[in-house]
């Protein structure tokens, strides 16, 4: 039986003290636990950011890569082993700004991952430029005169894409993240799970006293998560009430990897080299190491 402390690491955060991030970690390890999924079983692909660290504090495989582009290592360790456990790490810069375009194409795929994004709504790590999901008039370095751009709608975004798990979750309401994570994780095919993340050292001014004060559980009204129009409207849904949990679902749809001929005989990772000669698999290997 797992448990959350098996994917400890011996490394520590150098997030700020009270960052969601911690929170975030913490779920992210207790919704592995609670599905009883081992280490060596997941792979977490991050860009760069403070969250994007998130690898380093946490005994799974990961693979730290580029501003905006994890989503497409991801994708293609999907393909390449779609027996793995595969999960997106980023923050909003990474996720809706420079990786926008493979956020998009994820979701329109089906590609069977969980796409989490640490949205706290600013660049932590560059300190404090206003990011793609920034309030209008928000005054960063950036934008000394304030933010002028609308922000992205990234749940809106999502269901116009055709994910078909969309979720929004705030590491205030702890328990209710990792259920909601878990269902993640028990979903065939594209799920985004956008965390309300709060950044105590930018983003004062959308901390933790904005959302407690404003977030409620979707779960708890007569929300339909298999109308699309209506998600569409929760999607939207943002100011006095912000909601959170599953947003919108599409089930029996089939995943990009069911749909692939060539991944029909089980992962590619682990099929034998059974049609070419020793040499011909030595020579391959000569070519791409
Ligand atoms: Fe967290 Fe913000 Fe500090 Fe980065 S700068 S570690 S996001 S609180």
């Amino acid at each position: 039986m797992v448990s959350r402390a098996d994917f400890n690491s011996p490394e520590s955060p150098t997030w700020c003290i009270g960052c969601g991030n911690y929170g975030i970690l913490n779920a992210v390890k207790m919704a592995f636990a609670e599905l009883d999924i081992a280490p060596h079983e997941i792979l977490i692909c991050t860009g760069i950011g403070c969250g994007s660290k998130l690898p380093h504090y946490m005994k799974v495989n990961g693979f730290h890569g580029l501003h905006g582009r994890p989503l497409a290592v991801a994708t293609g360790a999907r393909l390449a082993n779609h027996g793995f456990r595969v999960m997106t790490v980023h923050g909003d810069g990474d996720g809706y700004g420079m990786g926008l375009s493979h956020f998009a194409h994820a979701a329109r795929r089906n590609i069977g991952l969980v796409d989490l994004v640490q949205n706290n709504r600013v660049y932590g790590l560059t300190k404090g430029q206003y990011s793609p999901t920034s309030t209008p008039g928000m005054h960063t370095p950036t934008s000394p005169e304030g933010a002028i751009d609308l922000p992205v709608p990234p749940l809106a975004l999502a269901i116009t894409m055709g994910a078909t798990f969309v979720a929004r979750v705030y590491p205030g309401e702890l328990r209710h993240f990792v259920s909601v994570l878990v269902q993640a994780l028990q979903h065939d095919g594209y799920a985004l799970v956008d965390v309300l993340q709060p950044c105590v050292t930018f983003n004062r001014a959308s901390a933790y006293d904005f959302y407690s004060a404003r977030v409620y559980k979707v779960e708890e009204t007569d929300h339909d998560v298999t109308d699309r129009a209506a998600a569409w409207g929760k999607a939207l849904e943002w100011g006095e009430r912000i909601p959170i949990g599953l947003i919108y679902r599409v089930q029996g749809q089939p995943t990009y990897e069911e749909q692939v001929p060539a991944l029909q005989e089980g992962p590619l990772a682990e099929r034998p080299l059974t049609k070419l000669s020793a040499d011909q698999v030595a020579a391959l290997r000569a070519e791409v190491m």
